[in-house]
């Protein structure tokens, strides 16, 4: 059995664990991250949503997440962004500027959330987006060229541009058109896709394939494809070569985007010596009194203990594996921490209501220093913080608060645990 001993254990690979252990070794600490799998981010937009709907009128977008999440947080208090609202704002703009050293770029919009096409031609709010798909030119673009790739699947033009026309408040006069590119590959992944581009003489051929195309005040905008690790230099290269701009637009997953966020961030953590063990699941726990005193580990059939003087938990909600549901119970899989389930029903009786489902919502209560709490309020182990998607409150895919809730928490529980 292999023993370690840290100053700070992560629990988890996904944002909200990603961005503690960004935090913690900022502050100098020792930081040791253990995590059985990638997590949600490689499969999200790669955008950071903070807060997306008005709450008085559901249906509508809401273009200042910031004044929404004020007024949510007055009403309920039992939001994850109530506990950690203190550091919402540093938390963004570490996450940007670590971002960005990383090669990186997140852009805010003018006012408050950005409204960025997805690849059905929906409008999407959302608060920070990668540079190469803050199409800020989009609302007063005269012609727009969305194209798409033989031989790719589930990216059609001719769907995001009828549908865009409808969705989004476009010029009066604004001319869409479609194209299809050929690279001569009879089926494409978006993965291989990316990976073809990052060759000069591949991106070339597109080139000459699309100039023929080109018009005066054109933005172009296409599936996310653009490079897999030297994106931004694909980007910048594609742009200079057309002379117009050049947007990648959200897609279903497994989304490039998010996945390249989730390699700055790694990348990151490395440079701050923060060890990682992928593939290695926590199975076991030694509580003395209200302290967790170790873990036990297991990668790759062998076995670890770690010793931590504090523990993050990042273990993510049911897709994560941090919650499991049971005939009649929820259960918290490591600590086996109490679940505030808030509803006798789990979901709704309509798939698609504007409501959400009860089950979105359960998880583990915590107070203002992320300590997780039991039904009266008392702290049930001291040295552990709970982050992201495994907090009770928040309904993520009706508020569009997951990465914004992942990060604000990791980056506080990062910060309080550097305190330690
Ligand atoms: C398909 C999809 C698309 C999404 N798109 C967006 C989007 O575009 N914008 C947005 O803002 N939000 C989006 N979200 C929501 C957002 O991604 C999540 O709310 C957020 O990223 C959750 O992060 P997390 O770190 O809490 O958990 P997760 O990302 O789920 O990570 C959990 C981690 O814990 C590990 N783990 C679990 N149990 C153990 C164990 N016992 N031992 C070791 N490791 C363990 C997992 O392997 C994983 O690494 C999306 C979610 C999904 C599922």
């Amino acid at each position: 059995m292999m023993k370690k001993n840290t100053d700070v254990l992560i629990i988890g690979a996904g944002l909200s664990g990603l961005m503690a252990a960004a935090k913690a070794a900022d502050s100098g600490k020792k930081v040791l991250l253990v995590a059985k799998g990638m997590g949600a981010l490689g499969l999200s937009s790669g955008c950071i949503d903070l807060w997306g709907y008005s709450l008085d009128h559901p249906e509508e977008i809401c273009q200042d997440p910031v004044q929404e999440i004020i007024k949510m947080v007055a009403a309920q208090k039992d939001h994850p962004y109530a506990k950690v609202w203190d550091v919402l704002e540093e938390s963004l703009s570490f996450f940007q500027q670590i971002c960005s050293q990383n090669g990186l770029a997140y852009e805010v919009a003018e006012k408050g959330n950005w409204l960025l096409p997805t690849a059905l031609g929906t409008v999407r709010p959302t608060y920070l987006a990668p540079a190469g798909m803050a199409a800020r030119e989009l609302p007063r673009a005269k012609n727009i060229l969305v194209m798409g790739f033989q031989g790719l699947k589930d990216f059609y033009p001719e769907v995001l541009t009828t549908n865009l026309k409808n969705n989004m408040n476009l010029p009066a006069d604004c001319q869409l058109t479609t194209l299809m590119l050929d690279l001569g590959k009879i089926e494409l992944s978006p993965n291989n896709l990316a990976y073809l581009l990052e060759k000069d003489e591949v991106l070339q051929r597109l080139v000459s394939q699309i100039k023929p195309h080109l018009a005066e005040e054109m933005v172009i905008l296409m599936p996310p494809v653009l490079g897999e690790r030297g994106h931004t230099k694909v980007l910048l290269n594609l742009v200079e070569s057309l002379g117009v701009q050049v947007y990648e637009v959200t897609n279903i997953p497994p989304s490039l985007p998010g996945q390249r966020l989730q390699q700055a961030l790694l990348h990151h953590l490395k440079k701050q010596s923060v060890e990682i063990i992928l593939g290695c699941t926590v199975i076991g726990t030694t509580v003395l009194g209200e302290h967790c005193t170790e873990v036990l580990a297991e990668g790759s059939g062998k076995n670890l203990t770690i010793a931590a003087k504090s523990i993050i938990l990042a273990t993510g909600s049911f897709l994560g594996g941090g919650m499991e549901a049971q005939p009649g119970k929820v259960i918290e899989t490591v600590f086996h921490l109490p679940i505030k389930v808030l509803d006798e029903k789990w979901s709704a009786k309509e798939f698609l209501s504007l409501e959400g489902h009860p089950f979105s919502k359960f998880g583990i209560e915590v107070n203002n220093h992320l300590q997780p709490v039991n039904s009266q309020g008392e702290v049930v182990i001291k040295n552990i913080r709970v982050i992201g998607a495994n907090l009770a409150g928040a309904n993520y895919p009706i508020e569009k608060c997951g990465n914004g809730v992942a990060l604000a928490t990791g980056y506080k529980a990062g910060k309080l645990v550097g305190e330690v």
